[in-house]
Parts: C-alpha cells; structure tokens; sequence
C-alpha cells in the first residue's frame, strides 16, 4: 500500500502507540490501514462414489485441476462463499454442505474453508474460469496436476475418511 485511501497521501509503514506491529499509516489524516486474511470458500462436491474437479480457464495454476473455491465477498457467509463459486466455477447446485477442513497459510495471509457438499442433481459443465469440469474416482484424481496443496489435502483427508467411514472437520496449517 503506497497511498492513503481516505485522503490520497502517501503513508508510513509505522508501529502505532498501543500497537505490537507496522501498520501502514497515512502522514496527513493518520488513519490506520489495517490488513487481515483473505478467505477462500469452496466445496468438495460428491457425486455417488466420484468427487467434481474443474480445470482452471485462468492463472495463477491455469491448466491445473481444482476444487471449485475463490474469495469470500463482502456480505456473504462462508457456505454462500462456497455456493456462488462452485455455480460460477462449475455451473453446479450444491446441497446438505457440511463444513470439512479450515486450511490457514500464515505466510501468505489466507484461510482456506472447504465444504463436502452433494449436487441438485447430476448437472454441471465449466463456468468462464474453467476449461473442463469433470468427476473423478479416488484412483483417476490427477494428484500431479493439481493447482492448490490446499486442493490435495482436502482430498487425502477425504478418501481416508470415507475409508474409515468417519468424517472429522480437518483445523490445519500449511507452512511453506
Ligand atoms: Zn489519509
């Protein structure tokens, strides 16, 4: 951030009084400009014993599979979050959504949600971010190809707890 947003002057990168750390300050008006993590919402949508993928139409990762997921928007929920994405990614309805892992990535400020979710119905085709959206058995997952460690995860935890017959919300962080 180089300039203020409520008057337009440069700010400072400075340790406000009270504070424990830099924040961008702005020289004039002295507002603090706080930054906080983003959140990525998404679904790991189930069709009978196969799991939806869609292939990504844009960077970062174009060409690389993934769940449908993006950034939360203002005055939404998370499962809304996750809702619009996959109509977006993958022109899907999801339904009985249950949240499955929270994935947070500390170096780059971003806490993944993803929710096991089933479809309306058995339809989908790609959304403009995607090239091809398609199911996928556990062992047809291109598990080279995909564009997200986030991506993975959720779905190493997915086939051992479907495995195992027991599903538990995955709290995990990823450091790299
Ligand atoms: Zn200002």
């Amino acid at each position: 951030m180089n300039f203020c947003s409520e008057c337009g002057t440069r700010v400072t990168l400075i340790v406000p009084e009270g504070d424990d750390r830099e924040r961008h300050v702005c020289t004039a008006c002295q507002t603090i400009h706080y930054q906080n993590p983003k959140i990525i919402a998404g679904t790991l949508p189930i069709v009978d014993d196969q799991i939806l993928l869609c292939r990504r139409a844009i960077e970062p990762r174009k060409g690389l599979w993934t769940l449908p997921a993006g950034f939360m928007e203002n005055e939404e929920s998370t499962l809304e979050a996750a809702r619009r994405e996959t109509w977006e990614e993958a022109c899907a309805r999801t339904c009985r959504e249950e949240l499955y892992t929270i994935i947070s990535i500390p170096s780059i400020s971003q806490v993944y949600m993803f929710y096991r979710a089933e479809l309306e119905k058995p339809e989908f085709s790609p959304g403009q971010e995607s090239l091809e959206v398609a199911l996928f058995s556990e062992d047809e997952i291109p598990w080279d190809d995909l564009a997200f460690r986030t991506v993975s995860r959720t779905l190493e935890f997915f086939f051992a707890d479907r495995n195992r017959e027991q599903f538990v919300l995955r709290d995990e962080v990823l450091s790299f």
